[in-house]
């Protein structure tokens, strides 16, 4: 692999860090059997090197050009179902009892027949356990070696948890995400330390500070993100603005300690926006960590509806097309990078 490869991780690696990355995950057979072993995957998307642990969900991309390019999402945010029993108040989706499921009876019918190995799949709705044919998905994304991960309200967890750990202990599902409902569950917290999978999900201006100080201290991963001002969380947010704000403004203040609290601490690109993140980090930390616009390698798809978009706030929607690539194609871009 070429010495001038340029990753996002350049300001924050000196470049012996850099050559024993690389060398890790293009080495010589013996070594690609042992990252084999290890959950390490790797393939090319554009200008792109990417290599993901399928375990525990690290990625690494690496360019040798100027700016990453790539051809296909790595990671698409998809909408099996509108149903949901749990009415909140501020959902973007606007899922309800009466939300309609989409039909996965045939997916090789559809464009999930172009989607490549290892891309990363974050199955939402609605409720996905509601689904009537999420199981048969599941097994379908597994064949083709695609990683699926879900994101489950936590009372929605307590309600099917040994369904998903059956899910997880068959490698049905890569990853679990569950929304924080309430200040503290010790079944949602035990559930997590033990999937070390799991990623305990909150939302700016609806997440107290508070509710993250019993979870944190264990090793747990954490997801912020952004309050999206769509769906029920417009009417949501001129209703209550005030608290919304604060707690946005709470957040941001702590974020140190939130640091400080998890193993692992991620945001999507509204959170790190809301939040102020960048101001927060260090240019070498965010060299190291932020990983690019909306849509630069992601993108979201809506299967009730049949539309994709650059994210799940987009207001460009367009019809699904034939094949994932042409549906990239239409909105990578279109969201602005920040710096
Ligand atoms: S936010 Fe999630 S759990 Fe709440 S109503 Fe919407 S889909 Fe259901």
């Amino acid at each position: 692999m070429p010495e001038s490869l340029r990753t996002e991780k350049e300001k924050g690696l000196d470049k012996k860090t850099r050559r024993e990355q690389m060398s890790s995950y293009s080495g010589d057979k013996e070594r690609k059997n042992e990252n084999t072993e290890a959950g390490w995957r790797q393939y090319t998307n554009g200008n792109v090197y990417v290599a993901i642990n399928i375990f525990d969900g690290t990625k690494i991309r690496v360019t040798n050009d100027d700016e990453f390019s790539a051809d296909f999402p790595e990671s698409v945010d998809m909408k099996i179902t509108d149903h949901c029993e749990m009415g909140c108040k501020m959902c973007h989706e606007g899922s309800t009892k009466t939300g309609k499921h989409s039909d996965l009876s045939d997916p090789d019918a559809t464009f999930l027949r172009t989607l490549r190995q290892y891309t990363e799949i974050a199955i939402g709705g609605g409720a996905v356990t509601s689904h009537p044919q999420i199981d048969e998905f599941l097994v379908y994304l597994k064949e083709r070696k695609i990683l699926a991960n879900v994101t489950l309200h936590e009372r929605e967890l307590m309600d099917n948890i040994e369904r998903i750990q059956k899910w997880i202990d068959n490698k049905l599902v890569n990853g679990v995400g569950i929304s924080l409902h309430t200040p503290f569950d010790q079944t949602v917290c035990d559930f997590a330390e033990r999937n070390k999978n799991t990623v305990l999900h909150i939302i700016a201006g609806i997440t107290p500070f508070d509710w993250l100080k019993e979870y944190g201290n264990r090793g747990l991963k954490l997801l912020v993100l952004g309050y999206k001002n769509w769906g029920r969380g417009e009417e949501y947010y001129r209703e209550r603005q005030k608290a919304v704000d604060l707690h946005i403004g709470a957040l941001e203040r702590n974020i140190d300690k939130v640091f400080e609290m998890f193993k692992v601490v991620s945001f999507d690109n509204l959170a790190l926006r809301q939040l102020n993140i960048r101001q927060h980090t260090d240019d070498e930390a965010w060299g190291l960590c932020y990983q690019g616009s909306d849509a630069s390698h992601t993108m979201y798809i809506d299967l009730v509806k049949g539309e994709f978009a650059a994210t799940s706030t987009s207001a460009d929607r367009y019809n699904l097309m034939e094949t994932i690539d042409d549906m990239f194609a239409k909105v990578k871009g279109t969201m602005s990078q920040m710096v």
